[in-house]
């Protein structure tokens, strides 16, 4: 067997991904496809979408696209809504040297930026058509195409981790397809095989999610948002199982994933909620989001860990073992919060608002963990550039339990349903986070407040 045709998982994922597109068009069984399925195979349709390809400013481009034939597993989506996620920026506004760093760097025979690929990995829409294999989801459904896929039946699905499913793993430039043409017939790829910088997704089922709502489409896109997915994943999502009714809550960094943490948080029950960022307008949406006190690291400095620590004993006894004291043993001052989620990150350009202190992103995930409580549960959900360093006893021996995945832990198919139904029983406050909302021609504009952070986030609505 030839190294192409060997079975690696690899081969497997990138045939099923990839190949498993318009072999069976007219093959697949009826009963499988169900009645009310559209034919599978749309072509010629024509729409417009963002396209980034080479290098530096101006990569990204409005360009009148043509779909390519879908089948397989494939799933057509009319986009409604996507969120600009900061993560995003650096390959959109082809920002110098930006772009997150890859959690797992795998050697890629293709350069992404050598391809012609649609941004955005995220966004809301109505399902146009499906391929004879799709089962989730049917023509004229409502879906959030998530940002982390969810297949079900991988080992990570499996065992309860559908956050880091392994179909997220193959979204190097080596595993994207060609969706659609620009019109000299230059090939177009997707962003994280998603593309929601354009009128149309063409995904896959394991990236949908249906959602049964009449939420509006500024609404829906934000709490489906990968940021708000992560911050009520890191909170509210059974995974972790971190957060209890009247416990203490401390968001390090609060953009939209922390603000939707924050939120999380006061869903959740916490009684004290304790927001910390440099920007001023985040920490006033954080107290309209249900956070009991906020913090300016650049005032607290090196202290902002004592404080969130001497917060989380206010008003109750420090100093007893027995009746319910929260004395750490006299070995850290107070006692730290229960749960913590750290949503700082790095900075991928300068902040035109307050900077914080650490541009590397290292310091608040560091001190994330020194906050938290002994028992407690630390959640990371950044990027940041560098290593982290803790000190060894506390990390082997301090009783912390820290949590990284994607998503905050969410998975999709159980959890962005129920954070749907929050915002349609008014529990979910999407117009706090909300701040800018563009139509597509806009977006460019819109993607550098994003990045400059003059805006908590913006949202574009086609
Ligand atoms: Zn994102
Ligand atoms: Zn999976």
């Amino acid at each position: 067997m030839g190294e192409k045709n060997r079975l690696s998982r690899r081969g497997l994922l990138k045939r099923g991904v990839a190949a498993g597109g318009a072999v069976a068009l007219s093959q697949a069984p009826s009963s499988l496809v169900g009645g009310a399925q559209a034919p599978a195979v749309i072509t010629g349709r024509r729409f417009r979408g963002w396209v980034a390809l080479g290098n530096g400013p101006g990569r990204t481009t409005l360009q009148e696209l043509t779909l390519k034939p879908i089948g397989g597993r494939q799933v057509v989506v009319r986009t409604e809504a996507t969120n600009l996620c900061y993560s995003n920026a650096g390959a959109v506004l082809g920002l110098p040297g930006s772009g997150p760093p890859p959690a797992t760097p795998v050697q890629q025979q293709r350069r992404m930026n050598d391809l012609a690929v649609i941004q955005g990995h995220g966004g809301v829409g109505v399902v146009e058509a499906v391929g004879p294999e799709v089962r989730r989801v049917r023509v004229g459904d409502r879906v959030c195409v998530s940002g982390t896929p969810q297949c079900g039946s991988c080992y990570q699905c499996l065992r309860g981790r559908a956050d880091v499913c392994q179909f997220l793993s193959r979204i190097g430039a080596d595993d994207l397809i060609a969706v659609a043409e620009m019109r000299d017939g230059t090939p177009v790829y997707e962003n994280s095989h998603i593309g929601g910088l354009a009128e149309l997704m063409v995904t896959f089922e394991e990236w949908v999610v249906p959602v049964f709502t009449k939420a509006t489409a500024a609404d829906l896109g934000m709490v489906c948002s990968c940021v708000t997915v992560a911050g009520l994943g890191a909170t509210v999502a059974p995974t972790w199982g971190a957060l209890q009714a009247g416990s203490t809550v401390a968001v390090v960094g609060c953009g939209p994933l922390g603000l939707s943490a924050v939120h999380g948080a006061r869903l959740g029950g916490a009684s004290r909620i304790i927001g910390i960022d440099p920007v001023r307008m985040r920490r006033e949406a954080a107290l309209k989001l249900g956070a009991t006190h906020v913090l300016d690291p650049n005032v607290e400095g090196a202290g902002v860990v004592d404080k969130v620590r001497a917060l989380s004993m206010e008003g109750g006894p420090g100093d007893r073992y027995w009746a319910g004291g929260r004395d750490s043993g006299g070995r850290r001052s107070g006692s730290g919060a229960d749960l913590v989620v750290e949503a700082a990150g790095v900075d991928q350009v300068k902040p035109k608002v307050e900077a914080g202190p650490d541009p590397s992103g290292v310091l608040p995930m560091q001190q994330a963990y020194q906050m938290c409580a002994t028992g407690g549960h630390v959640v990371t959900t950044s990027l940041v550039r560098g290593n982290i360093s803790l000190p060894g006893t506390l990390f082997s021996i301090g009783g912390i339990t820290h949590h990284g995945g994607q998503a905050g832990g969410a998975n999709p198919m159980r959890d962005i349903p129920r954070f749907v139904e929050l915002l349609d029983k008014g529990q979910f406050n999407a117009k706090v986070l909300a701040t800018r909302i563009i139509p597509l021609a806009d977006m460019l504009g819109a993607y550098e407040e994003v990045a400059y952070r003059t805006t908590i986030t913006a949202i574009m609505v086609i």
